[in-house]
């Protein structure tokens, strides 16, 4: 299927063009030669925003000046993913679990994404060389029991070439649980096909991990699709990025996560945003999303919960987020942060306020 994506703020659906301001125009025309994410859109996406500049939908694709604002905790790598790779392509952090970066294109570019540094580079869909070192890895290292395939969006790339990985991962590691990240079925749902997710499904034990960050998003091409997933037996987790403005009230996420409820998708994660550059402005303070998460959690059925985790900055991994991982707070740089207790008690710097 040739995907037509929207990549200039003119081309945008009339309504939306019409409400680019002057100064979001010139910042989205400097991305190209700034080094900054480029501006990228499904035109299914796009006509799923409001032309308001706080509409929610809008907020999530549409580059804004702040993304250029200094931010001294960001970090070019906000998760270390670099401490962990076990070859150019392949980060093995956990023991059980390792994560494939399969492409460097998606259906769309979020404004938060903390993968920025990866995404956007001229990397093609992993196959034949590249994809070498990663089998030899993990039929080197059987405590891996589970491959996260990730990128960029894995699901930009042709039924064949997800065939083909599919294949070579499995014909190195029989059995293995292939673990689909994606967003895909919510920025470009046409993509998955019914003969794409016959593909899925032939490759099961598979499950797929979605990102849907406010209720709008599962509008009825997203839930078909979703529905059909599910329906082939395909297991779908929802990831949400709690993102200020656009899904930090207890309204928006217990309407999103009852959504998912209803349409048999499990909330998985809310995340606490990684410190990626130019994504400050997104950041909803530790204390109002701690805050925010008690107030859902007392209102919602524990099926439609999702856990509220961080990635500590730098390469801490992954912890569980409630008022007791705060440990204590201290004066860096200028600025309040507080220290996270990491696995084995180790203690990680969090900024406690956004610039
Ligand atoms: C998040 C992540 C995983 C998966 O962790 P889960 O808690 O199982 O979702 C695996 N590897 C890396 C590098 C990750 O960042």
């Amino acid at each position: 299927m040739n995907q037509v994506f929207i990549t200039s703020w003119k081309d945008l659906p009339a309504p939306l063009a019409g409400s680019v301001a002057a100064a979001e125009a010139s910042f989205i025309e400097s991305l190209p030669h700034s080094g900054g994410l480029p501006f990228k859109v499904s035109p299914y996406f796009a006509s799923l925003a409001g032309p308001e500049p706080g509409d929610p939908i809008r907020r999530q694709f549409l580059p804004h000046p702040a993304e250029a604002l200094p931010d001294p905790f960001a970090l070019q790598d906000p998760l270390g993913e670099a401490l962990h790779k076990a070859s150019p392509r392949l980060i093995h952090q956990y023991p059980d679990r390792a994560l494939l970066l399969a492409g460097g294109s998606c259906a769309g570019y979020c404004r938060y994404c903390f993968r920025r540094r990866w995404i956007g580079q001229p990397k093609g869909f992993i196959r034949g060389e590249e994809l070498r070192p990663v089998l030899a890895y993990l039929k080197a290292h059987p405590g891996i029991r589970e491959i996260l395939i990730s990128g960029g969006d894995p699901l930009v790339a042709a039924d064949a070439l997800l065939a083909g990985l599919f294949s070579a991962l499995r014909e190195a590691r029989p059995g293995i649980l292939l673990r689909i990240c994606t967003r895909v079925p919510i920025t470009q749902p046409g993509r998955l096909t019914g003969e794409s997710i016959a593909l899925l499904k032939a490759f099961r034990p598979l499950r797929m991990v979605i990102q849907s960050n406010h209720p709008r998003e599962l509008a009825a091409p997203a839930q078909e699709v979703l529905r059909a997933c599910v329906d082939q037996g395909i297991p779908v987790h929802v990831q949400t990025v709690l993102l200020r403005g656009i899904n930090d009230t207890a309204a928006v996420l217990t309407a999103l996560f009852r959504a998912c409820l209803d349409l048999g998708l499990t909330p998985y994660y809310l995340f606490q945003l990684d410190l990626a550059p130019g994504t400050a402005h997104f950041r909803v303070p530790l204390k109002t999303g701690l805050a925010l998460y008690r107030e859902v959690k007392g209102r919602l059925s524990g099926l439609g919960l999702p856990v509220y985790a961080v990635d500590l900055p730098g390469g801490g991994g992954k912890i569980h987020l409630h008022e007791g991982v705060i440990a204590g707070e201290r004066e860096e740089a200028g600025a309040r942060v507080y220290l996270l207790q990491g696995p084995g008690g180790k203690l990680w710097p969090y900024p406690a306020d956004t610039p």
